[in-house]
């Protein structure tokens, strides 16, 4: 698979050029651990070119134009991401190492955003306000001016929808940093995007480390408003940087989403949510249902059917699309195991195992997915978000300890409900800490339509579905007194 000719370079004002440092990152296949080219390397220069850049971009043809020419080319572009899925895919498969069919969910989602916020684009407006009977008054939604992207490599495609395509949506010209280890398709979308007539500046694109580009940009005082998804520590570091501006800061972290199973269930139904929602994208998912919290009296059901799937689970290089691929570098992979290894030594009995491909490359990142159960609630592995396919199952006896359970951990992302009972449906929707609750049913990662964020350690603010655009947007009111006439 030939790497786009744009690979090793930076995007600014609508071109592409060399980084400022002339230094470069490897690019690394996670399947067999080969260096396939080279990144560049942004550093504060890029940075401030970029912004530069952005801020130019907002004074010219993408801040004049008009919203429904925004949205109409928004939904161009995301034509154009939509014809070329396959390429995405297949370099999104070799960079990151995702399975290709999980590999092209996410660039058909990356359509999507851009055909959801193409349609919101001129449909979100502000209000008129009852005053004194002499003043008209109104408010105004404007963009932030230029908005920054730090984003990880789980998922850079949606993300990138989620994030970047919402700001611009709403008229912000964006400088997006995507992970170091996973550009590729950041960068072909900014092609994608300049091709099908995205002005120039409306979007930048500086790879590059987080220590040297992500930091510089996070600081940069000519940024209006960040976005940031990632860990909790780098999170912390990124709005503590912004503070220095006083730039408003969207924060998606971490994860530790808890799944809920009560003894009346439909157990069937349940299944292939519980399994899926722990190992999609090899458990590297900030929504991913790890722990799953069983009612006693289906306890051992569920653990068996979960064993017996879980045990016939198959890893491999991404482009043999089996059910996991590898893990991202090998430095995840260390960190996996060492809380695998941390669950055994502590005795915690492991029911089931996946298995990793014969003949999978030996210098590919690959984990084979676990299954641990009968966890105590506050195990490290019930606590710490693994970022590996690593699922802790819970007994518990009654709603009241499973909400306890469920509300016990310093993360509060996504949980899943699995009852028949619609009063204790409603009950558990209202009593769980989470930014978004699924009953009978778990979207890790899913509906772009739906508003996505966490509380607590996960963080705060919210991405996807219209409500993005009150964070990518600040409100002006107008009071115009005219007398009573
Ligand atoms: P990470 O280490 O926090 O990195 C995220 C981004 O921040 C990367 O682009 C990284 O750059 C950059 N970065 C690193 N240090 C920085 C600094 N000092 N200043 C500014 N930027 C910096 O997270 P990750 O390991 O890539 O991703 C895994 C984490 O993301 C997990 O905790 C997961 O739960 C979370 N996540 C959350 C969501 C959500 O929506 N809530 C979605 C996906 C992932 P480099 O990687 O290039 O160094
Ligand atoms: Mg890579």
């Amino acid at each position: 698979m030939k790497l786009p000719p744009f690979a090793s370079q930076v995007f600014i004002n609508g071109k592409w050029r060399r980084p400022a440092s002339g230094q470069y990152l490897p690019i690394e296949n996670p399947s067999n651990g080969e260096v396939i080219g080279k990144i560049a390397a942004s550093d504060e220069s890029d940075v401030d070119a970029a912004v530069a850049s952005a801020r130019n971009a907002l004074n010219g043809e993408w801040g004049k134009m008009a919203a429904a020419d925004r949205g109409r080319l928004l939904s161009q572009i995301g034509l154009a991401v939509a014809d070329q899925v396959d390429s995405l895919a297949e370099i999104e498969a070799m960079d990151v190492g995702k399975p290709l069919t999980q590999a092209r969910a996410d660039a058909v989602a990356l359509a999507r955003y851009l055909e959801f916020y193409g349609g919101c684009a001129d449909k979100f407006h502000g209000e008129t306000i009852p005053y004194l009977n002499d003043y008209t008054v109104y408010t105004l939604r404007e963009p932030h001016g230029v908005t920054g992207h730090i984003i990880p490599w789980n998922y850079p495609m949606q993300i990138i929808g989620r994030s970047v395509v919402a700001a611009l949506a709403t008229g912000n010209a964006a400088v997006l940093k995507p992970a170091e280890d996973a550009c590729l398709t950041a960068l072909m979308f900014a092609q994608i995007a300049a091709d099908a007539g995205l002005p120039a500046g409306a979007l930048n694109v500086v790879p590059g480390s987080g220590a040297l580009a992500g930091s510089a940009l996070s600081a940069h005082d000519g940024v209006n408003h960040i976005s940031f998804t990632g860990s909790t520590e780098v999170g912390v570091a990124v709005q503590a940087a912004a503070a220095k501006h006083i730039a408003p800061v969207t924060l998606e972290l971490g994860g530790k989403s808890p799944q809920l199973v009560f003894d009346d269930a439909d157990l069937d139904a349940a299944l292939p949510f519980l399994l899926r929602a722990g190992v999609q994208n090899a458990g590297q998912t900030c929504s991913a249902g790890s722990r799953v919290l069983v009612q006693r009296g289906v306890y051992q059901q569920v653990v068996g059917m979960l064993a017996e799937k879980f045990n016939q689970l198959r890893v491999g290089p991404a482009i043999d699309d089996l059910d996991l691929g590898p893990l991202i570098s090998s430095r995840q992979k260390g960190k996996v195991l060492q809380f695998i290894e941390h669950g055994k030594r502590s005795g915690l009995s492991v029911a089931a195992e996946g298995t990793i491909l014969e003949g999978a490359p030996a210098d590919g990142h690959y984990v084979a997915p676990i299954l641990f159960a009968d966890v105590a609630p506050d195990h490290d592995l019930a606590q710490q978000e693994v970022f590996g396919p690593v699922v802790v199952v819970i007994p518990f006896d009654t709603e009241e300890q499973a909400v306890k359970i469920a509300n016990g951990a310093s993360y509060g992302l996504v949980a899943g409900v699995w009852t028949r009972d619609g009063a204790r449906q409603m009950r558990l929707a209202r009593s769980i800490k989470a930014g978004q609750v699924f009953i009978n049913n778990y979207g890790a990662g899913g509906g772009v339509e739906l508003p996505f964020g966490g509380v607590g350690r996960s963080g705060h603010g919210r991405e996807k579905g219209f409500e993005a655009l009150y964070g990518f947007t600040t409100l002006k009111t107008v009071a115009a007194f005219h007398g009573k006439g």
